[in-house]
């Protein structure tokens, strides 16, 4: 079984697709990880993002992987950086990196090879399009721009960062732009998307709307 999952930035995602993994014993892969691995890579080496040939060959030669202990890890040539990838200047330059198409054709090619033989949820932009097209399931996942900004400001602040609501929603209506307007791999909603609005919704009301649409 496949489940795609996409949707803009700050619309409860990755939650949902984790813990829609643990319910159903399925592996969850967090692609917005990988692209946020690639770039904090970038960052720490001073490489200008905006140059496509040089990205390219940044992602060609970065190992990029996963591994699970008590909690999903993100490695990067070896090196732990699960919480560096969720810094803000990761965020505010990751859409930009995400936006090279031969970045994303490495990416898509390496999910493909993750979500074969295994049941999978998988959650990003692209997924449903381009990742798994064949998904049992295409989830497109939104809330309402005033309720992702709040939702965004309390986990930086969790995270110890302070921000601006202002400026959280500059940054999220910026990337989701970013993410709209690409040529490969834009976010949209498809032909087979189911939509669910999870604005007035907590996240056990939303786990729950979708383990009842896969259970029936
Ligand atoms: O999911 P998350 O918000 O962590 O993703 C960070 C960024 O990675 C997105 O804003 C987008 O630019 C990029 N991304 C993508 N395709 C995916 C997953 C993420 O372009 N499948």
């Amino acid at each position: 079984m496949k489940i795609a999952i996409d949707g803009p930035a700050g619309a409860g995602k990755s939650t949902l697709a984790r813990r829609l993994a643990e319910k159903l014993n399925y592996i969850y892969i967090d692609t917005g990880a990988m692209y946020r691995a690639l770039t904090w890579e970038a960052l720490r080496k001073e490489i200008n993002i905006n140059n496509a040939t040089i990205m390219a060959e940044l992602a060609r030669t970065t190992d990029i992987h996963f591994m699970i202990n008590s909690s999903q890890r993100v490695i990067c040539n070896g090196i732990d950086i699960t919480e560096q990838i969720r810094t803000p200047e990761v965020t505010l330059a990751v859409s930009q990196v995400a936006a090279h198409r031969e970045v994303r054709e490495l990416m898509v090619s390496k999910q493909q090879q993750m979500a074969q033989a295994v049941s999978v949820v998988m959650d990003g932009r692209d997924i449903g399009e381009c990742v798994m097209p064949d998904a049992d399931y295409k989830f497109y996942i939104t809330a309402s721009i005033k309720e992702r900004t709040r939702r965004r400001a309390a986990e930086l602040k969790a995270n110890g960062y302070e921000a601006s609501e202002q400026n959280i929603s500059k940054e999220i209506q910026d990337r989701d732009y970013n993410d709209t307007h690409r040529t490969t791999g834009a976010l949209k909603v498809l032909k087979d998307s189911i939509i669910i609005d999870t604005s007035n919704l907590t996240i056990d009301e939303a786990l729950n709307t979708l383990l009842e649409i896969i259970e029936r």
